[in-house]
């Protein structure tokens, strides 16, 4: 099982001992941060938003009736759809391992967890933890209901606007704190999609040197899905578990996260050869250089 202390040691381990973040890791904060902030600003500035309690319903800066912004909003948020769909069947889960916020999340409950030593610690830790999911919760909450409504609304408003806040930060603080990146690896619908719609692309992880593996195995302690990263091109399918139905692709499967050659980096890196993992286009026929058996990845 990657996920945990011993995945923690690994990923964050070796960031610590190299210094300075990944460049993956720079990444993932930049466009994680930039989404969630272009998100804040969608209800933010009235450019979408429902008001399901006073009907103060919102696009691109419009107060309009709830059919009118729905009518308005149905080519962008097709649009927005297709793209995605493009992205995740050409090139895989990117949006999973760089851009989803929960993913991020999830990442900085590992790393406050890793940095923890004393009581006094956790107790912060837990804190920015539950700051960091009442924000995006916050976020969410203002698509579909104007913060008045704990103002101006009647009683039993309140309580349903309390408890649908309420109820998102505890649901988003248990599922980082209890499944962490699991959830992504088993539970989230939306990677579900992303995986079907990218069973079969020709960009992720490739096994490009093997004859410099040391076998130390950091790349499969320190992914979170569970797979196998030296075997994703052609290697064993893996059983399903949780949403995933049996015998979906590794490629499928793989968020292309980059931690697996963050890690071989990492351990390789006194070397001086080149890395064994990398992350990008495959070259043509990498795919199909091992025939694909159906079985359980790991024990
Ligand atoms: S194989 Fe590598 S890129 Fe894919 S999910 Fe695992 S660690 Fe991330
Ligand atoms: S981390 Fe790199 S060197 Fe270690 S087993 Fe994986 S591919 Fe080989």
């Amino acid at each position: 099982m990657p996920l945990g202390k011993q995945r923690d040691k690994v990923v964050l381990g070796l960031g610590k001992a190299r210094g300075k973040p990944h460049r993956y890791s720079n990444w993932r904060w930049a466009v994680a941060i930039a989404f969630t902030l272009a998100i804040a600003a969608l209800p933010f500035f009235g450019i979408i938003r429902f008001d399901l309690w006073g009907g103060h319903h919102h696009y691109l800066g419009e107060q309009l009736g709830l059919v009118e912004v729905a009518r308005r909003f149905a080519f962008p948020f097709l649009g927005v759809n297709l793209a995605i769909i493009l992205v995740s069947r050409f090139f895989g889960r990117y949006l999973c391992g760089f851009v989803c916020p929960y993913g991020a999340v999830a990442r900085f409950a590992e790393w406050l967890r890793f940095r923890a030593k004393t009581r006094k610690d956790r107790i912060i830790g837990g804190a920015l933890l539950i700051t960091t999911c009442s924000v995006l919760s916050a976020i969410t909450f203002s698509f579909w209901l104007d913060w008045r409504v704990f103002s101006d609304a009647s009683a039993p408003w309140k309580i349903v606007a309390s408890m649908f806040l309420l109820g998102m930060i505890t649901s988003f603080y248990v599922f980082v704190q209890k499944l962490g990146l699991g959830f992504c690896r088993n539970w989230c619908p939306s990677g579900v999609y992303f995986a079907l719609l990218g069973h079969d692309t020709n960009n992720g992880i490739e096994f490009a040197h093997p004859q410099n593996c040391t076998d130390c195995k950091a790349c499969e302690k320190a992914c979170p899905m569970d797979l196998l990263p030296r075997e994703l091109s052609g290697g064993k399918y893996r059983e399903g578990s949780g949403f995933y139905p049996d015998g979906m692709s590794n490629f499928a499967l793989c968020i292309r996260c980059g931690d697996c050659v963050s890690a071989c980096e990492g351990t390789t890196a006194r070397l001086n050869v080149a890395t064994p993992l990398r992350m990008g286009f495959l070259p043509s026929g990498a795919r199909d250089s091992a025939a694909p058996e159906h079985g359980e990845l790991k024990g």
